[in-house]
């Protein structure tokens, strides 16, 4: 058979998972099951198989499903990496020889220094893992010129494991690495069309957190356009997250209460609080365990600390706000590497900015905020808001994850 034809073994490297303790058969069941359905996207998964515990895992399939493979490896939170193994016979020789390929796979990536890590849980394997290293490194220094050892610091790690067959392996490509989606319970993401909000959701995605989202729309002030703008962006995470399911909820009525009932100046800060206020109640409709906003300190006038004091001074639920201590240009460069900064730019404006004062205040107090905000009397529309709003799922697989025989 020739290496084109073999079918695939693909051996993951877990991220903090090992760190978990306790914790950590639940997180790899999670891990397992977030990958199958990542696996299962679209189609039948045709041949693919997804087993492993105790912090190693493998993925086996044909050939041809390599694209699908590492595009849900690519996905997927809770892996620090992911490598393509040869599988061999399980002979000194034969393990030589797939170190040496090996070996020159890392010189073709540019790769000019190694070392060699070899694990047998075989005992009857005639070498243990200083001699399969001490082999390996003399076969690699004949056959594979230009790649030197070093062990302290060394650019490529080739690994070998016997058991109940020998692989060898070398991590190829970085996994997103942080906790499986579903770990951390789901948090409720205001998600608005900004280049901040979508990579808010995908760094608590990041720690576990499973996501939902929403968005309030200012029909006709905002268009369609700004709708379908979010809805791709909530589509674009939640391929990362397993789907997001996304509310739009009319904010129209509340957005014309607000400009007709408060100073100028103070519009902004009662549209957040009217956003956290209704956000708050749909959350806990949903069993949602905190609200998720983009904002960062200080980016605009509705940022600054005594501003977001007033926006959350109505909330019970924790506000997570993982964008807070983050400059603009890394959350742009996070937003490029996720996918979403693109769609984020095109150019549908936002409710916000519509409303937004020529002066707004800048550092407003609890109390002052709380009074205008009880005088708006906003519960009626808020209510409206919440009972007429639509939900959209975006972003999930395809189809869900064919049950397998090992499925725990
Ligand atoms: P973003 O890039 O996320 O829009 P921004 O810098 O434009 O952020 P603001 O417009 O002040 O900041 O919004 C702050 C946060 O409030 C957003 O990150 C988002 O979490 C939430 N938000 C703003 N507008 C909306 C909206 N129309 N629907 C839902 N959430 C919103
Ligand atoms: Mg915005």
């Amino acid at each position: 058979m020739s290496a084109a034809e073999e079918p695939l073994i693909y051996i993951l490297k877990p991220g903090e998972l090992v760190l978990k303790g306790g914790n950590r058969e639940g997180f790899e069941r999670i891990l397992i099951r977030n990958l199958r359905t990542l696996l299962a996207a679209g189609k039948r998964p045709g041949g693919i198989r997804v087993e492993g515990a105790r912090g190693r895992f493998f993925v086996h399939g044909p050939p041809e499903a390599a694209p699908r493979i590492e595009e849900a490896l690519g996905r997927l939170f809770g892996i620090a990496g992911w490598a393509r193994a040869r599988k061999c016979e399980k002979t000194p020789d034969a393990v030589f020889a797939a170190c040496v390929l090996e070996g020159k796979a890392l010189y073709d990536r540019g790769l000019r220094s190694y070392k060699i890590e070899a694990r047998r849980t075989d005992k009857s394997f005639p070498l243990d893992s200083y001699g399969i290293c001490v082999g390996a490194g003399q076969e690699l220094a004949a056959k594979a010129p230009g790649l030197r050892v070093d062990v302290h610091g060394p650019q490529g790690i080739i690994q070998v494991e016997i058991r109940e067959k020998a692989y060898v392996y070398a991590l190829a490509s970085e996994g997103l690495r942080g906790l499986p989606v579903g770990t951390a319970g789901r948090g409720l993401l205001l998600l608005s069309g900004g280049i901040d909000s979508p990579v808010a959701g995908f760094r608590m995605a990041s720690r576990g957190m499973g996501i939902d989202a929403v968005y309030f729309h200012a029909f006709p002030y905002t268009g369609e356009e700004a709708r379908q703008k979010v809805i791709r962006l909530a589509g674009i995470v939640g391929r990362y997250t397993l789907g997001i399911r996304l509310w739009t909820l009319g904010f129209t009525e509340i957005q014309q209460k607000i400009k007709a009932g408060v100073p100028e100046a103070w519009c902004t800060v009662m549209l957040r609080m009217a956003m956290m206020d209704c956000a708050e109640k749909l959350a806990r409709r949903i069993k949602a365990k905190c609200l998720i906003t983009g904002e960062s300190l200080s980016q605009v006038a509705s940022q600054t600390i005594e501003n977001l004091s007033c926006t959350e001074s109505l909330v019970e639920l924790p506000v997570l706000r993982p964008l807070i201590g983050t400059g603009k240009e890394e959350i742009i460069s996070q937003a490029q590497a996720i996918g979403t900064y693109e769609t984020s730019i095109l150019p549908y404006q936002d409710c916000c900015v519509l409303f937004s004062p020529p002066h707004p205040v800048l550092r407003g107090r609890v109390e002052e905020a709380r009074r205008y905000y009880a005088a708006l009397e906003l519960e009626e529309p808020v209510g409206r808001a919440l009972r007429e709003g639509v939900m959209e799922k975006c972003g999930f697989p395809e189809s869900p994850a064919v049950p397998q025989e090992n499925e725990p």
